[in-house]
């Protein structure tokens, strides 16, 4: 396989969804009808990128909705892709699914048109929940659809799960919860992401929390969740590798979003998407209508842009090391910023080793399951 770094990530975000879910805070929109706009406007959008970077390993259609796109608008989204990029022999080609999208005969067409891994929104299987968090599925339609990924050949199937619901609105438990993780568990999927339930702001959850009707879980018990998940996954074998994601071994880690944690360079394509190439950010126009009136005028749809300093690069390289297994290189990170994490200061680093929630794995400082489960503080001991 070729060194990662060489290669970039390819991202699309498809902004269109059939209804927006309870908690979801990402750039959707629910008019379908636009999607034939969009999808010229996005090709157009291509012809900008041709010299972005020379050669990419992953591709990524995310959202909103990708599953909303139709076999042939897809193939045709890919013809465009084929023509403007060059791709790795092997690359990673994911697409997020939603359950009640899925058909035979359209993840065969997936298959055909060259995706080799697939993400499943499944979310929960608890139709209580579903209908809580605002999913337009069901339990069944999820598990059908997984059989049917094996049945069209897909041998790399992520399924997202979301825990932690608040227990008096939806009488869920961890028992429960951990339940249904092991249910999941059955159909050995190759990847899993759990995500803890987030009050993000502009959603109906977060009015439902200001006006009280909802209570979030207490932190203590966030955190059992967040341990026992950690231990059911890791205990059947799965790898740990960052806060939210395991996979089954190092094989089936998400290649896509290792270039998010690891400064790696990618192209967003899309309302709202993010690229970064050599220490710039850049982000697109939020939202379509914006999206849609640069392209029509032959702008490139572009919000914003920032350069890292060493500072900001200092702090990310430590907040995304902390959020993942393989932690920080102490060597390359003295290199890079001048400063040796172990000795200075020396008390956060000795201190969270004896607590165990760090480790010293050969030159790396590696976060343990009780480390991951705080990562996002750990970046701002140093
Ligand atoms: S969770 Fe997915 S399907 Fe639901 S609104 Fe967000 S992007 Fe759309």
């Amino acid at each position: 396989m070729a060194p990662l770094y060489k290669q970039a990530g390819l991202y699309i975000h498809i902004p269109f969804c059939q209804k927006k879910c309870n908690y979801c805070n990402f750039y959707s929109v629910t008019v379908g009808n636009r999607i034939p706009e969009f999808l010229a406007a996005v090709k157009r959008e291509m012809d900008y990128y041709r010299n972005f970077w020379p050669e990419y390993d992953t591709l990524y259609l995310g959202g909103g909705t990708p599953s909303l796109l139709t076999g042939d608008q897809l193939a045709d989204l890919l013809k465009k892709i084929r023509q403007t990029f060059s791709f790795t022999p092997g690359a990673e080609w994911t697409i997020e699914l939603n359950p009640d999208d899925v058909t035979l005969s359209f993840l065969q067409d997936l298959r055909s048109l060259g995706f080799n891994r697939l993400s499943l929104g499944v979310q929960s299987i608890q139709d209580r929940s579903l209908k809580w968090l605002g999913r337009r599925h069901n339990t069944a339609q999820s598990l059908q659809a997984i059989e049917w990924t094996r049945q069209a050949g897909f041998g790399n199937l992520g399924v997202d799960l979301i825990y932690g619901l608040p227990e008096k609105s939806i009488s869920g438990s961890l028992n429960l919860w951990l339940k249904e993780l092991n249910h999941i568990l059955q159909y050995t999927p190759e990847h899993i992401s759990c995500y803890q339930l987030s009050f993000e702001p502009h959603t109906p959850l977060a009015l439902w929390r200001r006006k009280k009707l909802v209570k979030p879980l207490e932190e203590r018990k966030e955190s059992q969740y967040f341990l026992d998940t950690a231990q059911q996954l890791e205990s059947a074998g799965y790898l740990h590798y960052e806060v939210s994601n395991f996979s089954r071994g190092e094989k089936y880690t998400s290649r896509h979003n290792q270039k998010y944690w690891r400064h790696l360079p990618y192209l967003g394509l899309g309302p709202s998407a993010h690229s970064f190439r050599q220490n710039q950010r850049q982000w697109n126009q939020k939202t379509l209508s914006l999206y849609l009136g640069d392209i029509q005028k032959g702008i490139i749809p572009i919000a914003g842009k920032e350069n890292l300093g060493l500072e900001e690069l200092r702090m990310e390289t430590l907040y995304f090391g902390f959020r993942t297994r393989r932690g920080l290189d102490l060597k390359n990170f003295q290199q890079q910023f001048g400063q040796d994490i172990l000795n200075n200061p020396p008390d956060p680093a000795y201190r969270l080793i004896q607590e165990n929630k760090l480790t010293l794995n050969g030159k790396r400082l590696c976060p343990t399951s009780r480390g991951l489960a705080l990562a996002d503080s750990l970046a701002l001991l140093w």
